[in-house]
């Protein structure tokens, strides 16, 4: 088992070498990332590659360095049709190598390039002897020698590491294509204290930091909840606004209790009675939820002094019913 683990360790090696080679060679591919304003620095510090259009390109290059049908199998990157036939998993695609937190490539994320191509617009690596998409963060590698104030930021996605990144914001990380999972808080706790969600602005961002949310509040590490307009990602909006526009935004970034808060005040219509009632309750039910006496106090305060309802009935509500 151990030498099997090896030789695919050693497969996604070449095979990364072997994209990155391609890459070099296409125009269409290198004129793609400079539009998306990717440097040749970074694509060397990221290893970034082309999967070339066509159905047997990794499959020639992994028979020619001498792999087993059964290895390239087991590595997800070339599969195996009903009649038999062996074909890429990745054609005409730039490929982002995925590499575990000691720097050995476990799998790729590939993005499509031309429009025109069916399928999704990324497709990753499947699970593999080597790969756990639950368990792996994007970047961790990078990002974990990078370390800045005890934070980690966690995007979504792939450009989003990569865009940080070259604008000098290193302590980045993405989940693969799922959901950020209990795993991935355990990882990232041997690391930092505190986590910024820094997710997409549009309604599947809002989601993902939700969901994200539920796993981390079961964990010791400290949360802050950045949002971006709907219409950017960390990559557009620190290609639009620039490296220290970003970082106030994560200076700005705010706690789980502020967000929870401020998802009810626009849940509601605070200029009716009703909305207003139903939103002060809601906001107490946020609040019971705490335990720290400070931060209690500081947050009904603030509701209070929000709502011009009496500290000590807020007070009295909080407490109310508690075990
Ligand atoms: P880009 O800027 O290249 O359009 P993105 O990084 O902004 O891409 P999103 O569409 O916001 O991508 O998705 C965020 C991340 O979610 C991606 O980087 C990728 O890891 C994952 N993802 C998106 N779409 C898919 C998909 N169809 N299948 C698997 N993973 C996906
Ligand atoms: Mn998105
Ligand atoms: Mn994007
Ligand atoms: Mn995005």
């Amino acid at each position: 088992r151990y030498r099997k683990k090896e030789r695919l360790y050693e497969l996604h090696r070449e095979l990364a070498n072997y994209y990155y080679l391609c890459l070099k060679k296409n125009r269409n591919a290198q004129y793609y990332l400079a539009g998306r304003k990717i440097t040749p620095e970074t694509i060397r510090a990221y290893g970034l590659g082309l999967a070339p259009d066509g159905w047997q390109n990794a499959l020639g290059f992994l028979r020619q360095r001498g792999y087993t049908d059964q290895e390239m199998l087991d590595s997800g990157l070339v599969m195996r049709s009903e009649n038999g036939r062996m074909y890429d998993r990745f054609r005409n695609r730039i490929m982002f190598p995925i590499l575990n937190a000691t720097g050995r490539i476990i799998g790729f994320g590939g993005r499509r390039i031309s429009e025109e191509d069916h399928g999704p617009k990324y497709l990753n690596s499947p699970e593999t002897m080597i790969f756990s998409k639950g368990t792996e963060l994007f970047n961790m590698n990078h990002a974990k020698s990078n370390i800045v104030g005890g934070q980690m930021l966690i995007v979504e996605g792939y450009m989003d590491v990569i865009s940080l990144y070259q604008h000098g914001v290193r302590n980045t990380v993405a989940a693969l294509g799922t959901a950020f999972t209990a795993y991935h808080a355990a990882l990232l706790g041997r690391y930092v204290g505190e986590v910024v969600l820094s997710f997409d602005g549009d309604a599947a961002g809002e989601s993902a930091t939700q969901k994200a949310i539920t796993i981390l509040k079961n964990t010791p590490l400290n949360v802050k909840i950045l949002r971006l307009p709907i219409e950017d990602d960390p990559d557009t909006y620190i290609q639009k606004h620039g490296r220290e526009a970003f970082e106030k935004k994560v200076t700005e970034a705010i706690t789980i209790v502020e967000y929870e808060i401020g998802l009810l005040r626009n849940k509601f219509d605070l200029s009716q009675t009703d909305g207003r009632i139903k939103y002060i309750n809601q906001a107490i039910a946020v609040l019971r939820q705490l335990s720290d006496e400070v931060q209690i106090d500081l947050y009904s305060k603030r509701l209070a002094r929000e709502t011009g309802i009496d500290l000590k009935v807020i007070r009295r509500e909080v407490y109310r019913k508690k075990p």
